[in-house]
């Protein structure tokens, strides 16, 4: 079976989020379930710097204002189609913003032409590969949907998959004659969304099939709690949604084997973990204190994910015993917020802000606990790097982390199956308490080394997931067909 893939990352070429991670490790693990995968992204400097041989398919000497081409290559074992568009895409700064930090003021535009890209070669624009589905990743893949079904041709299935319903896409009415589709789009069952062009919205519209990255988020999306506007478009269409939980890349994140940590490691040999803990204490200024528990964090660092519940948690953490080290960057308050914490606690308190891979895969291997406080999740991968790390995930209940962690209460423990420790509703004062308990469960040696045992012999990787995803891709395949 052959599918088509599109999204705007790619890991490892072009990474802002988890959304990378799962499109760059999902065409490996399907290839083994025999679908063969092209992944469809814009040509950014930095992957149009990462092609080796590559060979243009098709050109147009007018696609969305300027020439494009559309180029096959292969990078890092992934087959890539790259829309190689300079005037949409070649340029510094992230795939969202410039490098002032702010939108691209013509995102409507650029991830149009992803999508019309897409949709054409849904219909057929490579005749010697023409894909029986089409997988659209988040809004910036989703208007292929809405392209595919006002064109009225043949056209292969298709499935949208939410990672994140926080992000919508949103542009203003004018840009409909841009972007190509039919005024009659523009109506409450099309695209149309308040009064703007919904991109999410048009994926969530006509897409054969929904899925999320976890089945508790894919319940709670239909609630308005969660549904973020969207709750009631998709419980109109709830039998077509699900959920699928995430893996992560075991051959990149594995203790055994990762180059990248001070010390390597598996289940039967969990005594050479600590050698990690040493060295992320010295990375972050912590005092080098093998019996602190010590709490880390990797992350955005934004309300969604709870990271103004952290900073007020931190007196309880640090009158507990215990010592915290967080990498990421965000919101210009939490990361104030952080720096502060960590100037009036040194030694105890570290914060490095930025994004480092290197660091994040010595923080899971060196640290006790990995805090994840989100007030929403919909899958979470940093939590399923720490139970593959022996990392005792602390979380939030809510969407993927409350299908990923199990809870230490007292049957999980007696039964050995305790991987984690699980709080809500997300709240400083919950996140106080799981922080307290967690010490208490570090402070007895056997119970610790239990849970992480049991965490590391969680499978976390792509291969139950892409069993799901198969399965899905063939209904959607023979519904089509
Ligand atoms: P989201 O996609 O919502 O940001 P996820 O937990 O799904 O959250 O995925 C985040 C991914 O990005 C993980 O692979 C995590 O390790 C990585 N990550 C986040 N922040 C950093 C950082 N500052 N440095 C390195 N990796 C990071």
């Amino acid at each position: 079976m052959q599918l088509l893939s599109v999204a705007s990352e790619i890991f490892p070429l072009i990474k802002t989020g988890g959304l990378a991670d799962v499109v760059g490790a999902l065409p490996a693990a399907l290839a083994l379930e025999g679908i063969n995968v092209r992944s469809l992204i814009p040509g950014y400097p930095g992957v149009m710097g990462a092609l080796d041989a590559a060979e243009a398919l098709h050109q147009d000497a007018d696609f969305f204002g300027g020439p494009a081409r559309l180029v096959a290559a292969n990078a890092m074992g992934l087959e890539l189609l790259v829309l190689d568009a300079p005037h949409l895409y070649a340029r510094k700064g992230n795939p969202y913003t410039g490098p002032d930090g702010k939108d691209w003021p013509d995102n409507g535009i650029r991830f149009a032409a992803l999508s019309r890209m897409a949709a054409n070669i849904g219909q057929g624009l490579l005749p010697d590969w023409v894909p029986e589905v089409i997988h659209l990743h988040d809004w910036q893949a989703a208007l292929t949907a809405a392209y595919l079904v006002y064109d009225g041709k043949a056209r292969p299935g298709t499935a949208i998959t939410i990672h994140n319903l926080a992000f919508q896409g949103q542009f203003p009415p004018a840009l409909l004659p841009q972007i190509g589709l039919p005024p009659q789009a523009m109506s409450l069952d099309g695209i149309e969304y308040y009064g703007s062009i919904g991109y999410l919205k048009a994926g969530l519209r006509f897409a054969d099939r929904i899925t999320t990255v976890s089945p508790t988020y894919a319940g709670e999306i239909l609630s308005p709690e969660f549904g973020m506007g969207f709750d009631g478009l998709l419980r109109g269409r709830e039998g077509l949604v699900s959920g699928i939980l995430n893996g992560v890349d075991d051959l990149q994140w594995n203790p055994a084997t990762d180059r990248l940590i001070a010390a390597r490691f598996d289940r039967t040999s969990i005594q050479d973990r600590p050698a990690n803990k040493l060295a992320l204490q010295q990375r972050f200024g912590l005092n080098p204190d093998a019996r602190a528990p010590l709490f880390a964090v990797v992350s955005r660092l934004t309300w969604q994910k709870g990271m103004d519940l952290l900073l007020a948690a931190v007196p309880v953490l640090l009158a507990a015993g215990a010592q915290l080290a967080v990498l990421g960057s965000g919101e210009p308050w939490i990361e104030a917020g952080l720096r502060s914490a960590a100037f009036a606690n040194p030694g105890r308190v570290g914060c490095i802000l930025g994004y480092d891979e290197a660091g994040a895969h010595l923080l899971q291997a060196g640290t006790d606990a990995l805090l994840v406080p989100s007030r929403f999740e919909p899958c979470g991968l940093t939590q399923l790097c720490a139970l593959r790390y022996g990392a005792i995930p602390v979380v939030a209940r809510v969407g993927g982390l409350s299908d990923t962690v199990i809870d230490a209460n007292p049957m999980a423990l007696a039964a050995g199956a305790a991987t984690g420790v699980q709080f809500q509703p997300p709240s400083s004062a919950m996140l106080e308490a799981a922080i307290r308990r967690t010490v208490a469960l570090y402070r007895n040696e056997a119970v610790w080394q239990g849970m992480q045992r049991a965490a590391m012999a969680t499978d976390v990787s792509w291969r139950i997931p892409a069993k799901h995803y198969a399965e899905l891709f063939r209904g959607i395949a023979a519904k089509a067909g």
